[in-house]
């Protein structure tokens, strides 16, 4: 497991606002969120980065997006709609690096993005 705040947080060694969980993915609620629901969405398994993703990772790519959008209709964004981001490294504007997908949904999202 690589040593990132993401990697603590899977491994119980400091809090979160845990809001889903299952074998391979878990999902806690974003420190500093940039929309009334903002959560992320990370493999159990330390992947860095999506460019650090590989073939033997596609279960797991797919399995984060259903668990977001899953999440997503519980919680009644789904009609309206919602964003999923995922940054990769500098450009992408990636701070922690392991790997998460962002569900930020509850107001209207602009694009392009900044
Ligand atoms: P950015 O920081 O530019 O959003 P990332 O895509 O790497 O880049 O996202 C990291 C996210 O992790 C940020 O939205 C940040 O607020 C969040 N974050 C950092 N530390 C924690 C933490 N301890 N608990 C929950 N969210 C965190």
């Amino acid at each position: 497991m690589g040593d990132t705040i993401f990697g603590k947080i899977i491994r119980r060694e400091i809090p979160a606002d845990i809001v889903y969980e299952d074998d391979d993915v878990l999902a806690f609620r974003d420190l500093n969120p940039q929309a009334p629901v903002h959560v992320l969405f990370v493999p159990r398994k330390a992947i860095a980065t999506l460019d650090a993703a590989s073939a033997e990772d596609a279960e797991l790519l797919g399995k984060l997006l259903l668990a977001a959008a899953s999440y997503a209709r519980q919680e009644g964004l789904a009609e309206k709609g919602y964003r999923t981001v995922v940054n990769c490294n500098e450009h992408g504007g990636q701070t922690v690096f392991h790997l998460h997908v962002h569900l930020l949904g509850g107001r209207p999202m602009h694009w392009p993005p900044g």
